[in-house]
């Protein structure tokens, strides 16, 4: 796992590779569910479930990760792969795999006019 600036969350996040990915990813689905129930069963809103129901997908997101706290909305864009590649100038990920410059520095690839 390496840690880059996330552009949604707009602060230094990890982002997860494919190994890491494949743990996590089964119990995201997992994970909705689980907040759909917690609502259900005590009858409070969205932002109340966020805050008490911590899901399995949570749990092993800060295990890996060491921070707590994050549900599977936010977990789903820390795919490494779902990024472009890491900025060579000033160490951001491009915002997509087809990024034809850096968002953060103005950076672009030599290949690509
Ligand atoms: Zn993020
Ligand atoms: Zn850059």
């Amino acid at each position: 796992m390496k840690s880059y600036y996330c552009w949604k969350c707009e602060r230094e996040m990890p982002f997860l590779d494919e190994q890491e990915w494949q743990q996590i990813e089964p119990l995201l689905p997992l994970a909705k569910q689980e907040l759909i129930d917690y609502r259900i069963a005590h009858n409070c809103d969205l932002t109340t479930a966020k805050r008490n129901c911590y899901s399995q997908a949570t749990q092993i997101f800060e295990l890996m990760t060491g921070l707590p706290g994050f549900h599977f909305d936010v977990i789903y864009h820390h795919r490494l792969c779902d990024w472009g590649e890491e900025c060579p100038s000033c160490g951001h990920l491009l915002r997509t795999p087809k990024a034809s410059f850096c968002a953060n520095c103005g950076w672009r690839p030599e290949s690509k006019p």
